[in-house]
This record gives structure tokens, sequence and C-alpha cells, in this order.
């Protein structure tokens, strides 16, 4: 099946208002003739709407890079799928290996944040990976299975038609070292089964299945030859408008 591929660019905790204005305008330019590709942004929550804005006539989706489960009330330091609607956002990043390492997030929360994004109608990026020590103990699997299947808990067939994967070997993210293209469409094709095991064929056969983990200028044309790789989660390569174009522009 030929799925939609789909460039995600990730900011993390960079870029002031300044800042981000001026990436999201160079980044606006270099993606006008792309029609068979999205291209995606998330930026930090305290420019959601100023990239939305500078955005807002070309075809980039706004993501956030977290959501909350509830609407609104009493949880300091988190932002609804509500306010990430409502500053241009269509979906949200859950279960950044960042999120799960630094911040302690389970598999239990990220799977409320999900069912959140579901809720309020934004598209979940649902993060997946390994760590090294899982990777050289020959765990990788069995992670990543209690990932997706402790993340998409409860998930329905229609919640998971909307539902984007990105696997992203924690080793591999922010390091320099990228998985090789064997050993990322070989996880890929895993997920996709299982996914099919879950769901019906025909949703794991639609569903996108990001790689992420130093994707760069370089090694972005293999990967995204690989069967099963629908696209990219970028990070560091994200901020700099010209290696981001270059990615996007991907052959
Ligand atoms: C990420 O932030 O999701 C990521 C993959 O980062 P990098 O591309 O810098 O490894």
């Amino acid at each position: 099946m030929k799925r939609r591929p789909l460039l995600a660019g990730n900011w993390k905790m960079h870029t002031t208002v300044i800042e981000a204005c001026h990436l999201a305008a160079e980044i606006g330019k270099c993606s006008t003739a792309l029609d068979d590709r999205d291209v995606l942004l998330a930026p930090p929550f305290t420019v959601l709407s100023e990239v939305a804005h500078v955005l807002k006539d070309s075809k980039i989706l706004i993501a956030s890079q977290n959501v909350c489960w509830e609407e609104q009330g009493a949880f300091t330091g988190e932002i609804s799928p509500t306010m990430v609607r409502s500053a241009g956002g269509t979906a949200a990043i859950i279960g950044h290996s960042e999120r799960r390492q630094i911040f302690h997030e389970d598999n239990e929360m990220v799977n409320k944040r999900v069912h959140g994004a579901l809720r309020f109608g934004l598209t979940p990026i649902l993060c997946i990976g390994e760590t090294l020590e899982e990777r050289e103990g020959g765990g990788t699997l069995k992670v990543l299975e209690e990932q997706v299947r402790g993340g998409l808990a409860g998930v329905s067939s229609d919640g998971m038609a909307k539902t984007v994967v990105a696997y992203e070997p924690v080793w591999a993210i922010g390091t320099g070292k990228t998985a090789t293209k064997e050993q990322a469409q070989e996880v890929h094709a895993f997920v996709r089964k299982l996914l099919a095991e879950m769901y019906e064929k025909d949703i794991a056969d639609s569903v996108r299945i990001l790689y992420g983990g130093s994707v760069n200028v370089n090694n972005v044309d293999e990967l995204m030859a690989q069967a099963d790789i629908d696209g990219a989660l970028v990070g560091g390569a994200a901020l700099n408008a010209e290696s981001f174009c270059r990615i996007i522009n991907f052959t």
C-alpha cells in the first residue's frame, strides 16, 4: 500500500519567538512545491501560534511536543488538546523518549495522552524506542511491543487509523548514530505486523511509521527508500532551514 510520507521536525526546547518565526518562514519557502508528502513542525508551546500564523498560507502542519489528556484544570506545566488546537495545531508528539527518560512518563501515561489527543481531534504521534542497553541485551522487540500495546491500549480501529507511530531508538537520538536502514526496516516491519495482529490488516497497512534518530541530509534518502519507513521525525537537523529543506525534499 502506498502511504503518504510525513516529514516532521521536532524543535525540542529551542527557539525564542523571533528565532521560531524566522525558521518557520524559511522552511515555509522550501515546502511550497511538495504536493506528495506532508510536512509538520513541532515547535515549543510558547511559539505554536506564532509559527502557525507564519505558515498560515502553507500546507505545513503544526504539532505540540506533548499533550495532556484533560481539556483544562489543575495540571500545572501541561498543555491541553484544546489549547493546541486553538493555537493552530492538529497533532501532538506523545511519549518522546526525552519525556520517558527525563520526565519518567510511562506507557500508562503515554496511553492517556494518546486518548486525550484522539478525543479532541489531534493526530497522536506515538513515539517508541529501545535504549542501547535493551538493544544490546536482545530486548528490542519485546520493549517495543510493550510500548506499542501499552501506548495504544483501548484505542479503537478508528483511532488507530488516525494515529502515527514514530520509531526512535533512544541510542540514535541526538547522538549522530543512526540505525542502519536494515535495523530500522526490521523494526518498522515488526511494528506493522504487530499492528496487524492488534487491528485489521488494512489499518496496519495504512498507518504511517516514521523513523527518528539522527536523520540528516546524508541518510534520509536511503531510510525513506525502505518499504516500511513512511517518514522521519527529525530533531537537530530540523533546526537548520537548509538541512530540513533538503530532508523534506528527499528523493
Ligand atoms: C527527535 O528529537 O525526535 C530526534 C530524533 O532528534 P535527532 O534527530 O536530533 O536525533
